[in-house]
This record gives C-alpha cells, sequence and structure tokens, in this order.
C-alpha cells in the first residue's frame, strides 16, 4: 500500500512537471494592471483619438491640413464635401470604439443616408449608415464588412440617436517577399451586440475586387506605399451628416 501511494506521488509530480513544460510557469507574466471602461471613459491604456476637444489626431486625406469637420458640444459631425479624415498616428493590430450616429433629420435612402465608414489602416471598411427602416444591399447597411460581410443581425437604432462600434481587428500579415502570409480579420460589436465574429476580410475594400498587396494605394490617399507595416485609420465623409463622440483604441 505504502509503495502504491508513493508510486502516485510520483506520477503527480511528473504530471505537473508534464503541464508545467505545456502551459508554461503559471505565475508569469503578470498581466499590467489598468483602469477598464468606467462611465463610458476609454481605459487608462487606450489612444484617445476624440475626446470632445479638438481634432489634433487627425488630418485631412489627401493634403494632411487640419480637418475642417466641426465640433460643437463635445460632438465631431462632418461637414459634407471637406473630405475624409486619416489618423496622423498608424497601427495595425488594434481594439477600437467608436460612437457614432446619423443625422435625425432622414435625407435619402440606401446609401445616401447617414452613411460613414471607419477603414482599418484605410483599406478595410467598417460600414456605418442609417440602417433604420432602410433597405440596401445586405453588405453594405450598417455593421458590413463593406461588399463583403453582412452584419449577423441589424443592431442599428433609429435615426439621431449615437451608436457604437467595438471592433477588434488584426492587420495582414506579409513574408519579406509581400507574400500575403495571413489575411486581416475583424470581429464587430454593434451597440453591444456581435454583428461580424471574427470574419476573414477578402482584401482591401476598393477597388471593386477585393485584393491583398503588399504596395498598394489606400482608400482615398492618392499615393502608393508600403502596405505591409502600420497604417492610418480613416473616416469617411461619404456627403452626408453623421457625427462622432468618444473614440479610442488600444494597440494589441
Ligand atoms: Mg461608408
Amino acid at each position: 500500500m505504502e509503495k502504491l501511494v508513493i508510486l502516485f506521488s510520483i506520477f503527480l509530480t511528473q504530471l505537473s512537471v508534464a503541464q508545467m513544460a505545456i502551459l508554461g510557469d503559471p505565475m508569469e507574466p503578470v498581466p499590467t494592471k489598468i483602469t477598464g471602461v468606467v462611465d463610458g471613459k476609454p481605459p487608462s491604456d487606450a489612444i484617445v483619438l476624440f475626446d470632445g476637444k479638438n481634432m489634433d489626431a487627425w488630418e485631412h486625406v489627401r493634403t494632411g491640413k487640419a480637418p475642417q469637420w466641426l465640433i460643437e458640444d463635445g460632438i465631431l459631425t462632418v461637414k459634407n464635401g471637406t473630405g475624409t479624415l486619416v489618423s496622423k498616428q498608424h497601427f495595425r493590430d488594434i481594439q477600437m470604439h467608436i460612437e457614432w450616429r446619423p443625422s435625425g433629420e432622414v435625407i435619402g435612402e440606401g446609401q445616401s443616408r447617414g452613411n460613414s465608414g471607419i477603414f482599418m489602416q484605410s483599406l478595410f471598411e467598417i460600414q456605418m449608415l442609417d440602417s433604420w427602416e432602410n433597405p440596401t444591399y445586405v453588405n453594405g447597411q450598417a455593421g458590413s464588412v463593406y461588399h463583403q460581410y453582412p452584419p449577423l443581425v441589424n443592431a442599428a437604432n433609429p435615426p439621431g440617436e449615437w451608436q457604437n462600434y467595438d471592433i477588434i481587428f488584426s492587420a495582414p500579415i506579409y513574408d519579406r517577399d509581400g507574400n500575403l502570409e495571413r489575411p486581416a480579420f475583424i470581429t464587430l460589436l454593434h451597440n453591444g451586440v456581435l454583428v461580424l465574429n471574427h470574419v476573414e476580410v477578402l482584401g482591401s475594400t476598393f477597388p471593386r475586387v477585393p485584393e491583398y498587396k503588399a504596395t498598394c494605394e489606400p482608400y482615398e490617399l492618392g499615393v502608393t506605399m508600403d502596405c505591409t507595416g502600420k497604417l492610418p485609420l480613416l473616416l469617411q465623409d461619404h456627403g452626408q451628416v453623421v457625427s462622432f463622440r468618444n473614440i479610442w483604441l488600444r494597440e494589441l
């Protein structure tokens, strides 16, 4: 009996050694302590791209000049025709939060009602649209990867009400020769509801056929550039009145 107990003890010890080999030291690494979202405020390790005060984190897509969009009462609103914005800072993998609101004054229909969008790396559009009782092609409504994936459900609020996106984006990976090793992936929560579940992005939203290119021309930037590294985010001026607030992200 005593021998059996000893053998069993050895077995357990060997098991824990084997587990350590597979799982590593269970006490390391210690996750960094941060403050999460409290009362809607960004986490303590977030990069804030708009906090209601200024557009310092953004510039005009082509000229690099200060944006002409409007800020009133802490809210950023597209000034139609003044142009799309890009972030000054460039990113790869991110967790992003953005709150947006199509105009309460309903003008137009389909793609011409409350259209904007946030482009990951200026290449992959997550569509914003007034999708409240506004039929259009399904992979062009709010919560879609434009022209690629419709949302799992339509979680849109009525026009004039705030909505939010929480995005997890994994950038594509290229090898040294510029060949695609791994495509981009997007997970999206629209108003707290999962609408895109780790979808494999088929390529850049524009041109007509999605594609991955190590050297490419991001949407509206008007320049050909290395597209394998960090790139700016892009916020679309589609000619309709859409407002924004509380824009932040965390690099992953
Ligand atoms: Mg759009």
